[in-house]
């Protein structure tokens, strides 16, 4: 009985002889060396044939827990409890309304605060400013940014002006 195999370079159906089994031969079709596999018998054939149903039941029901748990761990991902930056600001703002409180003024409010050494009212201060974050971020990166500055902190030398925005956001 020949053995029938493709050819694994040029995929052309091959038969070969008995006796070129297990070894090494050329593709009658490409002229590549292909390996010839030993032939199948009956007996092999009838061993692999059933398929016992107990073995398909549990292999579709890992499949389907495996299914089950990619869900979740996707829906997880989606409503988890650690959403992301963009959920998590737009959270911020939702919470606290921003639009209309003016902070800047509390801000250089603030900063004259430090300034003169006023720590205690200053973080009192910090306080409420901290509860319009989102706002008072918008006005310190203005105020750091700006190449000018603001008239009332002209005296506030810029790096002294710069650390000070970074204690009101480290005491978030
Ligand atoms: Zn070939």
């Amino acid at each position: 009985m020949p053995i029938e195999f493709h050819c694994e370079h040029c995929g052309k159906h091959v038969r070969a002889a008995d006796e070129h089994a297990g070894k090494t031969a050329k593709c009658p079709s490409c002229h590549q060396p292909v390996y010839v596999p030993e032939p199948v018998s009956d007996e092999d054939v009838l061993r692999i044939a059933p398929l016992d149903p107990r073995d398909e039941q549990e292999r579709s029901r890992l499949l389907r827990e495996t299914a089950d748990l990619t869900r979740k761990i996707r829906s997880d991902k989606e409503t988890g409890a650690e959403p992301g930056p963009a959920k998590r600001a737009a959270a911020a703002s939702d919470d606290i309304p921003t639009r209309d409180v003016d902070v800047e003024p509390l801000i250089i409010e603030y900063v004259k605060l430090m300034a003169k050494g006023d720590l205690a009212a200053a973080e009192a201060l910090a306080r409420d400013i901290r509860k319009h974050w989102t706002a008072a971020e918008a006005v310190m990166q203005r105020l750091t940014i700006d190449e000018i500055g603001h008239p009332a902190l002209s005296s506030i030398p810029r790096p002294v002006l710069v650390g000070f925005f970074k204690r009101l956001r480290e005491k978030k």
